[in-house]
């Protein structure tokens, strides 16, 4: 039998748990269904630590977004007690030469600009100002920095399970353990149907991370790379002191030589949880049912010897945790965000390649206003997908 809803979300990450309850707090009638049980750890939203930065240096429309997201946050923690966002501070070290660049090619640049435009409180450092202030990190005289204070770190799996249980709570329906084996449009009316029955609704959002590119099937191919990512935690040499929290800030670091930056965490669970630093990989593809989940030896002494030993004098070699993650890609870093080429009561919402997270609350927020009044307060359009086999127009 088919049920009628206002609106259905598939797929229950960072994205989908936003948008879901953004939609119940709106008093729709809604349904939220995931194929596994979020949080969990097979598509991109787990390994316990998340940047978030104010100031962001991808591009000018991400700024509001990560501002609207922290009060969000904020406003979560309030009325379910849990504990979501840290602000630890977040340092981005960058030099003038060859170096790895994050994610765009003016990223230290368009940071710092970011910052001045609206405001943010941030701290400019030269090679020696870095010494003083981040002892742990070996910097070359050539390396500036740029602190942001109110930078930090959110929970990822605590952000899900946070915002599913506040949606149930408002009247949301979820289905755990559910898999959306085929969506269409007919008329104005949206069909579902799963391994377990067919729902009906007014519109739908697909949130499903790095199950879209075969969800999506022949729409907009080849938009999407799925690739694996690795996350390492490595334990101090000596007292854990220096990279706890107040001491340690979230980091991105452009670093010289290298092709892709590495980007790590203060140690959130004392010295035997580690310190978590990883490093980002645009080579291979992979799938959500192929890739590795498994990190091996070899792969974290490798790591350790060309990203961590060389450049934080304090962290040992020993790792002890790693964990596999996957990034959907872009080829241009950018998030897709708008409707469906075949079917215009669906909202496809794709905001990964690496920086969605701290995102992920404002967009949940936007999609459910797109979904209920037909726009979004904070303008999404420069996400918007181009028609297939053309090139983005925004
Ligand atoms: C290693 C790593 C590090 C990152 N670091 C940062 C960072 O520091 N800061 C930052 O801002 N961002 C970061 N990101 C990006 C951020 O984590 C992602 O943008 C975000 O988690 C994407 O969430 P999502 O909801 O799109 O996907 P997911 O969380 O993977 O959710 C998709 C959901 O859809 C479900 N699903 C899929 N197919 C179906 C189906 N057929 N039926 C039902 N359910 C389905 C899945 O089970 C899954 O729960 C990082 C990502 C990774 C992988």
């Amino acid at each position: 039998m088919e049920t009628t809803y206002d609106a259905i979300v598939l797929g229950l990450g960072a994205m989908g748990s936003a948008t879901l309850c953004q939609l119940a707090k709106r008093g729709r009638r809604v349904l939220g269904i995931d194929r596994f049980s979020p949080p969990h750890d097979r598509g991109s939203s787990h390994g316990e630590t998340r940047i978030t930065r104010l100031a962001i240096g991808e591009g000018e429309e991400y700024t509001p977004l990560a501002l609207r997201s922290h009060e969000i946050w904020r406003e979560i923690e309030r009325e379910t007690g849990a504990r979501l966002l840290e602000a630890t501070g977040g340092l981005v070290v960058s030099s003038a030469g060859p170096r790895a660049t994050c994610h765009v090619q003016d990223f230290f640049a368009n940071t710092l600009a970011a910052a001045k435009r609206h405001g943010i409180r941030h701290d400019l450092l030269d090679a020696a100002g870095l010494r003083r202030r981040f002892p742990q990190f070996a910097v070359r005289d050539d390396e500036i920095g740029y602190f942001e204070h109110e930078a930090g770190l959110l929970r990822p799996e605590a952000c899900v399970a946070a915002q599913l249980d506040l949606a149930a709570h408002r009247g949301a329906e979820v289905h755990r353990g559910e898999k959306v084996l085929q969506f269409d449009q007919e008329g104005e009316v949206v069909r579902v149907r799963t391994d377990a029955g067919r729902y009906e609704a007014r519109r739908l959002v697909v949130t499903a991370g790095p199950w879209l590119p075969q969800l999506l099937g022949g729409a907009w191919p080849g938009r999407f790379v799925v690739r694996r990512q690795a996350l390492y935690w490595f334990r101090p040499k000596a007292a854990v002191d220096d990279f706890l929290p107040g001491r340690f800030p979230v980091f991105i670091w452009e670093l010289p030589g290298h092709a892709q930056p590495s980007y790590g965490f203060p140690a959130m669970d004392g010295a035997a949880g580690g310190v978590k630093i990883a490093s980002e990989q645009h080579e291979e593809a992979t799938t959500p049912e192929e890739a590795g989940r498994e990190v091996a030896p070899e792969e974290a002494r490798h790591f350790f010897e060309e990203k961590v030993g060389p450049y934080f004098p304090g962290l040992s070699g020993e790792c002890v945790k790693t964990a596999v993650c996957l990034y959907t890609m872009t080829a241009d870093f950018r998030f897709v965000i708008g409707a469906h080429p075949e079917f215009p009561a669906v909202l496809v919402a794709s905001p990964c390649s690496g920086h969605g997270f701290k995102h992920s609350a404002a967009i949940g927020e936007a999609l459910a206003q797109r979904v209920v009044d037909g726009r979004s307060r904070i303008d999404l359009s420069g996400f918007s997908p181009a028609p297939p086999g053309t090139n983005r127009t925004s």
